[in-house]
């Protein structure tokens, strides 16, 4: 499943590849660096 992030920081953008629960994962922005939570910045 591709997801796709919102930076709450910057606002950029990502592509989030994942299987599985999303629950207590984290991602780290590849612009700004800002780690965040997957879940709640779900794009689409
Ligand atoms: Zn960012």
């Amino acid at each position: 499943m591709i997801l796709v992030l919102r930076c709450p920081k910057c606002g950029n953008k990502m592509k989030y590849a994942t299987s599985g629960s999303l629950e207590g994962k984290r991602k780290r922005c590849v612009y700004c660096g800002k780690s965040f939570a997957v879940r709640g910045r779900i794009v689409k």
